[in-house]
């Protein structure tokens, strides 16, 4: 089977590259993904359609890739969801939708990625979205398929008040619109969840393209490898009802995610060339850079008991805190969620859960082959806390939110005793250091693992169309492509990434 441009996965990007590129009638694109397809609202499985928070909102086995990482040398078996499914993680992420901030852009541009500053990224954020508190305004859009709101806070849970209240005691300011480029403080999250229902990227952009002749869904195909022919990227070798079948195209481009796209290009023989001759994978082309550089928002878990039965509603986490650490120059380098678990959703029963989250981590980790058999699981190695500063901003966070929750006469009706948290150890920067290590958990961010950025820069895997080092007709567009992650939930990011790229690839935009 051969057509214009193939790509591989269905998520937040490959979603909506194929609705893009299929807007010129005369691209042939096909679309290959993983895990299953639900084509139409009613077909969809409650854990994809519900927001985050509800019972039913917990991802199902059959539509998570259930990935194990290490997160410190002292918690080594952490699991790491990942979406499997049309819609790919857009369909069981938390719908968080915070963009990235100017300073994130520029940092982009130092590391020579200069079409990628926050003026040029801008119109593709607003082009996505449809905000229906803001609308059409200097920084918001209103005719994108992504539909966009905020709680209004006489639907905020008790829990919720009671947080914004202490922030407000707390000197952090009130903050409207998170989105807005020089926001900070507290304010209500920016959901991409409308009437309960989750905006992934298959309900909204391929459900207005998948209909069109020139677009090729093929779902439960599992691409293997890329095919390439003298430096060229031709095509794919991709599993699919116990059959291995090619696929060809001019252009390749893989949208498997920060996990499943350096994996596809190492199968291939793309990727540091030492470690795949160790696993015994044929080397194509020597590309240091592949699977270097993963990036994520580490976090911790500290609970408390709960004296109310929190009511279920479509989503959690509806007041939002993003500040700066103390001695940090990362203006928003932190931001804290937190929520009233209902009784029913974890087995712990109900409790008050507050995750205080590195929003810019220092610290990198890396991503390897387990061996040279597609189906095996890659080693993630996130190496979370590392790096001095990120323990001491992580130290302030979980000392700020405990001062918070204790200390604040707003919860005091609300919670009872602390169930998760650091104890005695709160006090000792190196005992609180151990029970960072010992609890670490991941943001669900894993980005940067295929980084953006000159051929210069030997980790470099893609220029900054996501054109692939040294091999023709390949790209990479995705959350790997990030040459760092954002001060932001990174899927607004990767949706406006797509949508740059798009609009390169369709003639609509400049390219270099
Ligand atoms: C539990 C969870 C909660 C999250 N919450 C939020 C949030 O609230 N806000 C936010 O901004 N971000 C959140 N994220 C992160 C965000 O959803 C992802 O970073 C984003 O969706 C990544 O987009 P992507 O296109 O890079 O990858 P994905 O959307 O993951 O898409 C990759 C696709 O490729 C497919 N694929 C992979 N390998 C292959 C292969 N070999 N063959 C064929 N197909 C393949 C996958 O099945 C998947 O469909 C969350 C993520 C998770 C897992």
């Amino acid at each position: 089977m051969t057509c214009d441009t193939l790509i591989v996965g269905a998520g937040s990007a490959g979603n909506i590259l194929a609705a893009r590129l299929t807007e010129d009638a005369s691209r042939e694109v096909m679309l290959l993904e993983a895990g299953p397809d639900y084509p139409t609202g009613d077909s969809l499985p409650e854990d994809i359609r519900l927001g985050f928070g509800t019972s039913s909102g917990i991802i199902a086995k059959s539509h998570d890739w259930g990935f194990d990482g290490r997160a410190t040398p002292i918690r080594v078996d952490m699991p790491v969801p990942r979406g499997r499914v049309v819609g790919g993680s857009s369909a069981v992420n938390a719908q968080i939708f915070l963009r990235g901030i100017p300073e994130d852009f520029a940092a982009w541009a130092a590391m020579g990625n200069d079409r990628w500053r926050f003026e040029q990224v801008l119109p593709y954020y607003c082009k996505l979205e449809n905000d229906h508190d803001f609308g059409r305004a200097e920084y918001h859009g209103e005719d994108g398929p992504i539909g966009v709101r905020r709680y209004p806070k006489e639907e905020w849970g008790p829990d919720q008040l009671a947080w914004a209240d202490a922030c407000r005691q707390a000197g952090f300011p009130e903050c409207p619109d998170a989105n807005l480029p020089q926001s900070t403080g507290i304010g209500p999250f920016p959901l991409n969840n409308i009437d309960g229902v989750r905006q992934s990227t298959a309900v909204t952009y391929l459900a207005q393209a998948r209909n069109r002749p020139n677009l090729r869904i093929l779902s439960n195909c599992t691409t293997l490898r890329v095919l390439l022919e003298r430096g060229r990227a031709v095509g794919v070798e991709a599993a699919r009802d116990g059959k291995v079948e090619q696929y060809y195209a001019d252009e390749i481009v893989l949208c498997a995610g920060g996990i499943g796209t350096p994996q596809i290009l190492m199968l291939s023989g793309i990727g540091p060339a030492q470690h795949l001759r160790e696993i015994g994978v044929e080397v194509s082309h020597d590309l240091p850079g592949v699977g270097e550089n993963m990036r994520d928002h580490p976090t911790v878990n500290l609970r408390w008991a709960l004296q109310f039965e929190p009511t279920d509603r479509f989503h959690w986490h509806q007041a939002c805190l993003r500040y700066t650490a103390d001695e940090s120059d990362l203006t928003n380098d932190m931001i804290i969620y937190i929520a009233a678990v209902p009784e029913h959703a974890d087995a712990i029963g109900a409790h008050l859960f507050v995750r205080p989250t590195l929003n810019l981590a220092v610290g990198q980790g890396k991503l390897r082959l387990r061996s040279a058999e597609a189906g095996d699981q890659p080693l993630l190695d996130y190496r979370y806390f590392e790096e001095p500063f990120d323990r001491a901003r992580q130290r302030e966070g979980i000392r700020l939110c405990t001062e918070l929750v204790e200390e604040h006469a707003a919860f005091r009706s609300l919670c009872g005793d602390v169930l998760d948290g650091p104890g005695e150890a709160m006090d000792d920067d190196a005992a609180l250091d151990s029970w960072i290590l010992a609890n670490a958990d991941t943001g669900h961010h894993t980005s940067s693992t295929c980084k953006m950025g000159p051929a210069s820069d030997r980790l470099a895997v893609a220029d900054q169309s996501g054109r692939v080092h040294g091999i023709d007709g390949l790209r990479v567009v995705d959350a790997s492509l990030m040459p760092d992650s954002v001060r932001a939930n990174i899927n607004a990011t990767v949706m406006m990434m797509a949508e740059k790229i798009a609009a390169e690839m369709a003639g609509k935009a400049e390219v270099s």
